[in-house]
């Protein structure tokens, strides 16, 4: 489904360089929950930005779903972006928009139906269980309600993948359970793949399927999560 192969990714500043990523290859299947850990400057962030062209790699190839997006012109990378949902860490909701809007916002930039556009907010508020807030403003909402908005606006337009920006790091341990639960129930209804990086090993433990380990741009280790932690 996600095809990773001799990623790399150097930042210029100047004259000074910053190798973030190393020959990074993997693979995530169709229906996995990938977690990527690693600590602060691993190169997480670097790594899953890379796979929607959020973050231009230097070299390498990232296939989703066959395709390889370093071939596609910009038009075309929109077109597969709209089958790649991401959160953030800070949620990036739209302030001056009601969570109705906020959850509309990418349907409406690809000029979907209103009636259309009603039915399926609805059901994404329902999803979230978000329905008694259609009309609240996002300052109005706790970090787990927002990081709620965040998914389902993600979900709006039908993704294969959601990536998973640092999603719980900024929400305290009760509520970032119940948002890996809602990860994981919409992984499970829909088939989602789902790809988080995180520095907290508790996330991956609660729900990933496989995991990678970044150390300084490298990929250390890749496998089951089981096997990963059941090591000596
Ligand atoms: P992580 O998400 O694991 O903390 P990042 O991908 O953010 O790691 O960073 C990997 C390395 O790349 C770090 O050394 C970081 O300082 C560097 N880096 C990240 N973004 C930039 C940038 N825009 N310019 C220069 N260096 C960067
Ligand atoms: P465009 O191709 O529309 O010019 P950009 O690549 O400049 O888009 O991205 C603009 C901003 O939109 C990014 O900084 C990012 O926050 C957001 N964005 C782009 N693609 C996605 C995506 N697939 N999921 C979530 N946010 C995205």
């Amino acid at each position: 489904m996600i095809k990773i192969k001799n990623l790399s990714k150097i930042y210029t500043n100047g004259r000074n360089q910053v190798v973030a990523l190393k020959d990074i290859s993997l693979n995530i299947n169709q229906g996995d929950i990938y977690g990527i850990i690693g600590l602060s400057g691993a190169g997480k962030s670097s790594l899953i930005r890379c796979i929607n062209r959020l973050e231009e790699p230097t070299s390498g190839d990232i296939f989703v779903n066959s395709i390889n997006l370093m071939t596609l012109k910009n038009s075309e990378l929109r077109n597969a972006r709209k089958k790649i949902g991401m959160i953030f860490q800070n949620f990036n909701l739209l302030h001056s928009k009601n969570v109705f809007e906020n959850i509309a916002f990418p349907l409406r930039l690809v000029k979907t139906p209103k009636k259309i556009i009603k039915e399926k907010v609805n059901h994404l508020l329902e999803l979230v269980e978000l329905s008694d807030k259609a009309h609240v403003y996002p300052s109005q909402l706790s970090g787990g309600q927002k990081q709620r908005v965040g998914i389902a606006r993600a979900l709006a337009n039908e993704p294969d993948v959601l990536l998973c920006d640092e999603a719980t790091s900024a929400l305290d341990p009760k509520t970032t359970k119940q948002i890996l639960t809602l990860l994981k129930n919409i992984n499970k209804e829909f088939g989602l793949t789902i790809v988080v990086i995180t520095h907290e090993m508790e996330v991956i433990k609660e729900i990933c399927n496989r995991v990678a380990i970044l150390e300084g741009g490298c990929l250390i280790e890749e496998g089951s999560t089981i096997d990963i932690f059941s090591k000596p």
